[in-house]
């Protein structure tokens, strides 16, 4: 690193940037693109025409009319249509929505926007969980025990399990979100889970694509942030860890993961970096593992975007992840003036970072979401924390169409524990009237005992009922 010679053409500058999503990650993107003078251009639906979104950019039009509410932010000739007319140079896709969709991404191409992501060849082939555990298996990286590639007959399944043993997870290959996914514990649970786990794939994921992993106990998710540009350079930046979740669904985030030692940490980082270097990856993206019980880690997936999650690896390294998006998007290197990484050991990182997901879902109720008219608003803020918001102000109309994220919160401090300290400060100083919230159930988490001593497990949630009271 770094390397010289390219192919690539010199970089350009945009002008006009579209962010083909909605909330607080178009939000997040616009901000970024006026720090660094480029125009910008939200798109909004017609159930999102008071949203936030659609003011903090410097045009915004209305798509999707007479659609789904979705489809807006989904069908993609009428945004590229769109960003033609207007003359925008980059489309940015955030997360959700068509942000891993190598369909757009082409599409985009082939209309001369440059897609803010990485190649669609990577898009394609890390959307098959199945492919991308080929590739780590190929690198020398660590998978969980699982089937050569798909399973399509019982039989396929019952051999697997036979040697492999329960309990043993089936998953979506094309699956996210948290979706697609059923765990197994004997012979007839398996038998049940194959067709069901098929069908359900084809439902959701439009792909009957399923394979099957061995089900690992207790285990602790890992990510490492990777950033790529588009001439070979590539870097991580550290790792977070995203244990506690609900339903296979993020809610606290930490950077970096404290509980790892430094020679762990080095093993994921470069074992994330080795997985990225088979695919020429560029751009930002996130390689996730599991560790079980005894320290060991295994790859689990590529998250090919930004993720939710991004605000916490910004806090601890002082990288705008967002704008390295862009300017890589641009053709710069990493090592120009423009992003200025010219090595990893130009990637620091300093004190530790918390992010707590505040949602319009209750916890007495089982998470129902709510909806309706925000009544009041007031943000915990002060030293330490960051807000990032999509529709958390007084009078905002929280819908049923779309996700449930009101506001992110991003605690930074020295150390872990005076991040959590802030973190619960601000959420205590919220006051949200009008929609039920998550707040008093991410209180308790910031409190938790076991979280506090950094041992929560990807089953935490599940096993401390007393959290959501
Ligand atoms: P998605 O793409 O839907 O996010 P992932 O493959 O990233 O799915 O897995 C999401 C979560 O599901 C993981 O963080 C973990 O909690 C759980 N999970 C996935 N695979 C396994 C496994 N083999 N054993 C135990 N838990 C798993």
């Amino acid at each position: 690193m770094p390397k010289t010679g390219s192919k690539h053409p010199a970089p350009r500058r945009f002008r006009k940037l579209l962010v083909a999503n909605r909330g607080e990650i178009a939000i997040r993107v616009f901000r970024a693109c006026t720090e660094m003078g480029i125009q910008t251009v939200a798109i909004y639906s017609e159930q999102d025409r008071l949203h936030l979104h659609r003011y903090k950019a410097d045009e915004a039009y209305l798509v999707g009319v007479g659609k789904e509410p979705v489809r807006a932010y989904l069908d993609f000739e009428e945004i590229i249509e769109l960003a033609l007319a207007r003359e925008v140079d980059a489309i940015h896709p955030g997360y959700g929505f068509l942000s891993e969709n190598a369909d757009f991404a082409r599409a985009c191409e082939a209309a001369g926007i440059v897609f803010v992501g990485p190649s669609s060849q990577v898009l394609e082939s890390m959307g098959d969980k199945v492919y991308a555990r080929d590739v780590a298996i190929r690198a020398g990286v660590p998978v969980i025990p699982g089937t050569d590639g798909a399973v399509q007959t019982q039989a396929q399944a019952l051999a697997f399990a036979a040697e492999a043993g329960y309990p043993l997870i089936v998953k979506a290959a094309m699956g996210g979100g948290g979706r697609g996914m059923s765990i197994v514990r004997d012979e007839a649970g398996l038998r049940d889970a194959l067709a069901r786990s098929q069908a359900e794939a084809q439902a959701a994921f439009g792909s009957a694509k399923v394979f099957i992993e061995r089900y690992l106990e207790g285990p602790k998710h890992i990510e490492v942030q990777i950033l790529g540009d588009r001439h070979g350079n590539r870097v991580h930046l550290f790792e977070r860890d995203c244990s506690v979740q609900r339903r296979h669904q993020k809610v606290v985030e930490i950077a970096p993961a404290f509980t790892l030692s430094e020679a762990q940490r080095q093993a994921l980082c470069a074992d994330a970096l080795k997985i990225c270097a088979a695919v020429d990856y560029s751009n930002a993206g996130t390689v996730e593992f599991l560790l079980d019980r005894q320290g060991r880690h295994y790859f689990i997936e590529v998250n090919p975007r930004i993720q939710v999650e991004h605000t916490i690896t910004e806090l601890i390294t002082g990288r705008d992840l967002v704008q390295a998006q862009i300017r890589v998007a641009e053709g710069h290197r990493l090592d120009s003036d423009a992003i200025r990484i010219p090595s990893q050991q130009a990637v620091e990182r300093r004190g530790c970072a918390i992010q707590v997901r505040i949602t319009t879902e209750d916890p007495a109720n089982n998470f129902a979401p709510d909806t309706g008219q925000i009544t009041a608003f007031r943000a915990g803020e002060g030293f330490g924390i960051r807000l990032d918001a999509g529709s958390g102000f007084e009078g905002a109309v929280v819908s049923p169409h779309y996700d449930s994220l009101l506001i992110k919160v991003s605690a930074f401090a020295l150390d872990f524990d005076q991040a959590a300290a802030k973190a619960l400060r601000a959420l205590r100083e919220f006051r949200i009237r009008g929609v039920k919230t998550n707040i008093p159930f991410l209180e308790n988490v910031l409190q938790n005992e076991t979280f506090l001593k950094g041992e929560c497990d990807t089953t935490f949630i599940e096993d401390h009922p007393e959290l959501f009271r």
